[in-house]
C-alpha cells in the first residue's frame, strides 16, 4: 500500500506534505493553485497542505463515480457482502495506522483515536449484513394470479461532507452503508484533518473495491457548493455545525437532492439529588473533557438539581488536576490539544466571558495548559452558569464544562427542552420511574440513563432533534439503509410457464 507521506511538491516547504484528491482509484494532484494548511495541533507546526478543489475537479470525481455506478449497481449482494468482510479485516488490521493519522492532524489522544476507529468499524461490520438489510417483502396472491413485492435499489452517486472532529468514523458512518447499498460515493472531508480519508481510499482499493466507487475531493465552500449543485449527485449526507447543516439542507433540497444534515449540539447531563455523586462526577469529567470536548456528544452543561450541586462540583474539582493534558502520541496523555490555534483561543474566550458575566471559575484551563506552541487548553469548570451567559448559549466545542444549578427535576427538564439543540442528553438517578418519565418527555434524539455519552450501537441509528438535525433520516443503522436506497413495488402476473429445465448442480447464490 502507498505510504501516506509523499515527497512534497516542488516549490513547497520541504517539511510540509502535499495532500491530494483521490479520484477514479488514484491520487490526483489539485490544479486550483489553492491549498489549506494542516497542522500537528500538539506542536503547532504546519505538517501538510491540502489541495482545495475546483468545480471541474469535483465534476471529475462525480463523473468517475457515475461511470463506476453502471457496473457497481449490478454487483450481487453476495459479492458485496464478501467485499465488506475483506474491508472489515483490512481496516481492523490497519486500525492503529488510521488512529495515528488522525491523532497527527486532529490532536486527540491515541487511545481515543483507537476508540473512534473501533466505533467506525462497527458500522462496517453492520454493512457486512447488506443482503439481509435490503430484503424486500412479498405478498403472494395479492389478487387472483397476482403477486406484489417490494425491492430497494441504490440511488446512484451520493456525497458525504464531514467535520474535523471524527475524521475517520463519521466518513465511515456514510460510505460504508452507502457503498454496501450499491451507490458510488464522493467524500468531501474536513480540510483541517484530511489524511485519514486518503488512507481510507487506499485501504478500500486494497480490499478490492472497484475504482471510482469511492472518491475524495478536498476543499472548502467551492467544493461543497459544486457537490450540492451537481445534477448527478442524488443525495448528500452532512455532519458539522448547525449553520452549515441548515445551509446544506436548504441548498441541497433546492437542487432536488435527498439530504440528511446533522448539526451541532449543547448536551446537558442532569444529576438528580439521589444520584451516586462519585459515579456522576467520573461521568461528567469523562464526557466533558474527553477528546478535549470536541465531540458532538460531549457533555457541556451539567445540571445539578437541589442539594447535589455542592458535593458534585467538589467531586469534579478534585478530579480535574489528575487529568493529564499533553501530546496525543504520549501514552500517558488523556486529553490532547484543540484542533487549531483560532479554535483554542475562541474556546478560551468563554472562560473570560463566563467570569465577566457572573459565573464562578472553579478551574481555569488557561492557567494549566502545557507550555509550547501546541494548541492546548487545560480543563475548565464554570459554576453558577445561567441561561443568559455566552458559555451556556453557544456550542463551545472545547474542554469547558458549565454547571447550571436547578431547584427541581421540572426546571432541569425545561432547560433541555427549551434549548434549540437536541442531540444527546443524560440523566443520572437511581429512580427508575423518573428515568422512564424523562425518556418520554425529553426532546432530544439520543438519551442516556446513567450513561453520559449515549452514542447508539451500529444497529440503531444516530441523530438529534431540533437544530441538531435537518432532514428525516438519522445516520448509520437501519435509517441509513433507507436513506441510501429507493423503494420500488412490483405488481406481477404470469402466464402458466413451461420454462423449467434439468440442472443437477448444487444451487449457488452467485
Ligand atoms: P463545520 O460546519 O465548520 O464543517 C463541516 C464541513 O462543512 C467541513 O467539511 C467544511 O469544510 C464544510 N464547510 C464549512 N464551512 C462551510 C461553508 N460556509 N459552506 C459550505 N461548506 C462549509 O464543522 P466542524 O467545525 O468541522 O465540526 C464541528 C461541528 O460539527 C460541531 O458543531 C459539532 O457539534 C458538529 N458535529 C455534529 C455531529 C452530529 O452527529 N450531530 C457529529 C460531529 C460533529
Amino acid at each position: 500500500m502507498t505510504e501516506l507521506a509523499e515527497a512534497p511538491a516542488a516549490g513547497r516547504d520541504e517539511s510540509v506534505t502535499r495532500i491530494p484528491h483521490w479520484i477514479g482509484g488514484q491520487r490526483v494532484e489539485g490544479t486550483s493553485g489553492r491549498s489549506g494548511p494542516v497542522y500537528n495541533p500538539a506542536t503547532g507546526a504546519q505538517t501538510g497542505a491540502v489541495d482545495l478543489s475546483t468545480i471541474e475537479e469535483v465534476d471529475a470525481a462525480v463523473q468517475n463515480a457515475a461511470a463506476a455506478w453502471e457496473s457497481w449497481r449490478t454487483v450481487s449482494l453476495a459479492r458485496r457482502a464478501e467485499l465488506f468482510f475483506r474491508i472489515r479485516e483490512l481496516f481492523h488490521a490497519h486500525r492503529e495506522d488510521l488512529a495515528r493519522s488522525l491523532t497527527a492532524e486532529h490532536g486527540k489522544v491515541l487511545s481515543d483515536a483507537m476508540g473512534e476507529v473501533a466505533r467506525g468499524l462497527e458500522v462496517i461490520e453492520y454493512a457486512c449484513g447488506i443482503p439481509t438489510l435490503v430484503k424486500g417483502e412479498f405478498s403472494e396472491q395479492a389478487s387472483t394470479g397476482i403477486d406484489v413485492y417490494s425491492i430497494r435499489q441504490p440511488l446512484g452517486v451520493v456525497a458525504g461532507i464531514t467535520p474535523f472532529n471524527f475524521p475517520a468514523m463519521v466518513p465511515m458512518w456514510m460510505w460504508a452503508p452507502a457503498i454496501a447499498c450499491g451507490n458510488c460515493f464522493v467524500l468531501k472531508p474536513s480540510e483541517k484533518d484530511p489524511s485519514p480519508s486518503l488512507l481510507t481510499a487506499e485501504l478500500l482499493k486494497e480490499a478490492g473495491l472497484p475504482d471510482g466507487v469511492f472518491n475524495v475531493v478536498h476543499g472548502d465552500k467551492v467544493a461543497v457548493d459544486a457537490l450540492l449543485e451537481h445534477p448527478r449527485v442524488v443525495a448528500v449526507s452532512f455532519v458539522g455545525s448547525t449553520p452549515i447543516a441548515r445551509y446544506i439542507y436548504e441548498t441541497g433540497t433546492k437542487h432536488g437532492k435527498r439530504v440528511q444534515a446533522l448539526g451541532g449540539a449543547k448536551n446537558h447531563m442532569i444529576v438528580l439529588p439521589d444520584a451516586d455523586v462519585d459515579m456522576a462526577a467520573d461521568a461528567a469529567v469523562s464526557a466533558g473533557y474527553g477528546s478535549a470536548g470536541e465531540r458532538c456528544m460531549a457533555v457541556s452543561v451539567l445540571v445539578a438539581v437541589g442539594d447535589v450541586a455542592d458535593p458534585l462540583v467538589e467531586a469534579i474539582k478534585q478530579r480535574l488536576p489528575k487529568v493529564k493534558v499533553g501530546n496525543g502520541l504520549e501514552p500517558a496523555s488523556e486529553m490532547g490539544p484543540l484542533v487549531t490555534r483560532e479554535h483554542r483561543d475562541k474556546v478560551a474566550s468563554y472562560i473570560a466571558s463566563g467570569s465577566e458575566q457572573g459565573a464562578t471559575v472553579v478551574a481555569d484551563g488557561r492557567e494549566t495548559a502545557p507550555d509550547g506552541d501546541g494548541f492546548f487548553l487545560g480543563v475548565s469548570l464554570l459554576d453558577n452558569v445561567t441561561t443568559e451567559m455566552d458559555a451556556y448559549r453557544d456550542e463551545i466545542f472545547g474542554p469547558v464544562l458549565s454547571v447550571v444549578r436547578a431547584t427541581s427535576y421540572d426546571e432541569a427538564l425545561a432547560l433541555v427542552n427549551d434549548n434549540p439543540y437536541g442531540n444527546g442528553v443524560a440523566l443520572f438517578t437511581r429512580d427508575g420511574g423518573v428515568a422512564r418519565q424523562f425518556q418520554f418527555e425529553v426532546t432530544a434524539g439520543m438519551v442516556g440513563i446513567n450513561v453520559p455519552i449515549p452514542v447508539p450501537v451500529a444497529y440503531y441509528s444516530f441523530g438529534g432533534w431540533k437544530a441538531s438535525l435537518f432532514g428525516d433520516s438519522h445516520a448509520y443503522g437501519p435509517e441509513s439503509i433507507h436513506f441510501y436506497t429507493r423503494g420500488k413495488v412490483v405488481t406481477s402476473r404470469w402466464p402458466d410457464p413451461a420454462t423449467s429445465a434439468v440442472d443437477l448442480g448444487f444451487p449457488q447464490t452467485r
